[in-house]
């Protein structure tokens, strides 16, 4: 069977981490049609815009994509591309795994997270104004129907993959209208898995002050799309960095994968960043369209390669670059296939 993948390379670092994933993902002998759609700064000159409407004709066609980071142009009247691509397909679930890597140095070695962060409201819906010339505000946005899609999203996660417990994260302290709503939302849900898979809250605060402290404690979060955005970063944070951090942006009629950090501009073109984030949201990918063994292939060959130490990239205290670190993934992956 081949499979149709749009690929949007994306710029920045884009293009360099999007090959190196590709050529991963093929090593597991799946095979892929690519469908390449430039988006971003080169297509801003040509095309008048940075996320022409064939990108998103294509993901709607193919309904997976691989997606590189992509500039938020600044100053120029555009609002994020990859916040205009989610709202587009409606990929309301951003599902960003946070798991300790052997070898790789941080201040903990047993977490393992799952944030899944509502995708398509909160203060992202992007309504802000000028009040005055001395006063700005923005509405913050939460629904029912979305709060309850989401936490259903995390609750059948957690039934999938095996997890114990959903925490919600929220401020429903403080905003009682809108994270009250997220709160009771989550709640609701909750009741429906009774028995089966726990639920706690926690106060984005508290939250983050327990992530720091006890990683380990915690299981599968679901939180509105700011706190998602700020936690999952921080969960990054906690297991080696952004260069590590993969995630999967999912819908009922498509699904993105892509790396957690953006186009990192001061690395574009060097062979100095780190690829792992992208082909880690590639074993997601794999794993979306039920090639779960290649998935997993692809997550013990990064394993691999890291923990033995060899090969690695600047950001995890090596000297290998973009290329030949991509390119010894994909020889462990070609390893382990003829191994099984
Ligand atoms: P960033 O994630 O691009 O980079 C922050 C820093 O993290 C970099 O300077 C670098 O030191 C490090 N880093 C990130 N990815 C790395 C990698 N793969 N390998 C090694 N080091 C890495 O964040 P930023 O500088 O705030 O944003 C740059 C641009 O990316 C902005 O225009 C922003 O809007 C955009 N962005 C895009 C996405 C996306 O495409 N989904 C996400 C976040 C930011």
């Amino acid at each position: 069977m081949t499979y149709q993948v749009t690929l949007i390379p994306g710029d920045g670092i884009g293009p360099e981490i999007s090959a190196a994933a590709r050529a991963v993902l093929e090593a597991t002998g799946v095979t892929f049609e690519w469908d390449e759609q430039a988006a971003g700064e080169a297509t801003m000159a040509g095309e008048g815009t940075p996320l022409p409407d064939r990108v998103i004709d294509s993901v709607r066609r193919t309904r997976v994509a691989l997606k590189g980071p992509i500039t938020t142009p600044v100053g120029m009247g555009f609002r994020s591309v990859n916040v205009a691509l989610r709202q587009a397909l409606t990929l309301y679930a951003n599902v960003r795994p946070a798991r300790s890597m052997v070898g790789v140095e941080s201040r903990y070695s047993d977490v393992d997270l799952v944030i899944v962060r509502e995708n398509t409201e909160d203060l992202y819906a992007g309504i802000e104004r000028w009040v005055n010339d001395d006063e700005a505000e923005s509405i913050k946005i939460i629904t029912r129907g979305a709060s309850e899609r989401i936490a259903r999203y995390a609750f059948e996660y957690a039934v999938r993959n095996g997890r114990k417990v959903v925490t919600a994260v929220h401020k429903a302290n403080i905003m009682k209208l809108t994270d009250g709503l997220f709160l009771d939302s989550c709640r609701r849900v909750a009741a429906d898995y009774e028995g089966r898979i726990g639920f706690q809250d926690r106060i984005v605060d508290n939250m983050c002050m327990q992530l720091v402290q006890k990683p380990e404690a915690y299981d599968v979060l679901v939180a509105p799309n700011l706190y998602g955005d700020i936690i999952s970063d921080l969960a990054a944070g906690l297991v080696g960095g952004l260069g590590l951090a993969p995630g999967a942006n999912i819908g009922e009629e498509a699904a993105v994968f892509e790396a957690v950090h953006g186009s990192a501009p001061k690395y574009a073109g060097q062979d100095r960043a780190n690829p792992t984030a992208l082909i880690l949201s590639g074993a997601l990918l794999l794993r979306h369209i039920g090639e779960t063994a290649a998935g997993a292939a692809v997550e013990e060959a990064v394993r691999a390669v890291i923990g033995e130490g060899a090969i690695r990239t600047a950001d995890l205290g090596g000297t290998s670059g973009t290329r030949a670190y991509g390119q010894a993934v994909a020889a462990r992956v070609q390893a382990l296939r003829s191994a099984a």
